[in-house]
Parts: structure tokens; C-alpha cells; sequence
């Protein structure tokens, strides 16, 4: 195989990216500058070595050799909420919109719809030893905060399952994020006034 035909497949591997874009990118490099391409390479390298997942919401951060984000570490964060999301990118948009102040936890996933082995394709041990936890430090809700899909539906009434003696063991509220989001709506794309509504509007 050509160098060239290896490195399109590494980038057909990427998300949304299919073969024609994938030599576009091989192309891409070959054009550009050394300097550009050493730096790109560098900050591949540096992104491995430099993030970390946060021990208790997983998502990833600059750690620096610390254990915890700056959201979870940050005393100004409201033990009383705890949001639970699909991922990373549906984090960093609800964060920056400004409208919630609480906890996060993210599932790596959603949960599939015919799939038995659910517990290997996202963090549900996880989740119910984070909210475990955080019940014993303040917790008083958790929200269920996934796409308007059937697979995002279809997540939360698992993971109301599981949640549920953990529930009512310590009087924990559990909520869906209102439904002022477009049908099929990913979390991540979603601006912040629809956000602000889905959140005052959960139940
Ligand atoms: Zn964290």
C-alpha cells in the first residue's frame, strides 16, 4: 500500500469523514508548509500526552497531571444538580451557554435500542456510582439531558431503570429536559435561548 492510500485510510476513520475527503486531506498535507505539518504533528502527539479524562464527570480536559476538571474541582459548581449527557461536544455547548451551573456526567454513548450488552457501550456503572456518591454530597437531581431521538428516548427510560432505587433510597428527583428541542435535535448544535427553555421546561 502507498503512503498515500495509508494515511486516506487513517482519515476515513475520522467522524463524517468518507475516502474522496480523506485524500483531500492527504493532498492537503503534501501542499502545505513543513512548519505546519511538524506543528500538526506535535499537537497530535501533545493531545495525548496532555488530556485526561476527569475521574468523576469523564470528560476530557488538560489535566496536568490532576484528577479532576476545572468544572468538577470549581467550589462555585451546585452539588444540588447532576447532568447527565451523551458527550463531550454536548457538554461544552450547555457549559457555555451559561444556563446551568451544576455537576456533569458523561455517558460515552447512547444506549442501543436492541442491544443486550449495555453496560460495555456506555458508563451506567459509573453513573450509578457518581450519583451514589454525590447523594451523600448534596445531590437532590439528576437530569436526563440526551437528544430528541429514539435512541435518546430510549436511553433515558433505561437509565430512569436503573437510577430508580438509587431514586428512592435518597429521595433523588429525576428529570427529562423539556421538549421545546426540535425533533432529532443533537444537544451539541443547539443554541443557547433553547437550551435555557429545555432546562426551566424539564419534568
Ligand atoms: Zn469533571
Amino acid at each position: 500500500m502507498s503512503i498515500i492510500d495509508r494515511l486516506s485510510e487513517y482519515f476515513a476513520h475520522f467522524p463524517g469523514i468518507g475516502e474522496r475527503q480523506a485524500r483531500r486531506f492527504v493532498y492537503f498535507l503534501l501542499r502545505a508548509e513543513n512548519g505546519y505539518v511538524k506543528d500538526f504533528l506535535e499537537s497530535i502527539v501533545a493531545l495525548k500526552k496532555n488530556v485526561a479524562r476527569c475521574k468523576s464527570c469523564f470528560r476530557f480536559f488538560e489535566s496536568a497531571d490532576k484528577e479532576l476538571c476545572a468544572l468538577c474541582a470549581s467550589s462555585a459548581t451546585d452539588q444540588s444538580l447532576l447532568m447527565v449527557m451523551e458527550k463531550d461536544s454536548d457538554l461544552e455547548n450547555f457549559a457555555q451557554s451559561g444556563t446551568y451551573r451544576g455537576r456533569f456526567f458523561i455517558l460515552g454513548g447512547l444506549v442501543p435500542i436492541t442491544e443486550k450488552d449495555t453496560e460495555k457501550k456506555v458508563r451506567a456503572k459509573e453513573l450509578l456510582a457518581a450519583a451514589q456518591s454525590a447523594a451523600a454530597s448534596g445531590l437532590k437531581e439528576i437530569i436526563l439531558a440526551f437528544a430528541a431521538s429514539p435512541q435518546g428516548e430510549h436511553t433515558e427510560s433505561y437509565l430512569r431503570k436503573i437510577l430508580a432505587p438509587l431514586s428512592i433510597k435518597h429521595g433523588l428527583k429525576i428529570s427529562s429536559l423539556g421538549r421545546g428541542l426540535s425533533t432529532g435535535a443533537e444537544l451539541e448544535y443547539t443554541d443557547p435561548d433553547t437550551l435555557k427553555n429545555a432546562l426551566k421546561n424539564r419534568s
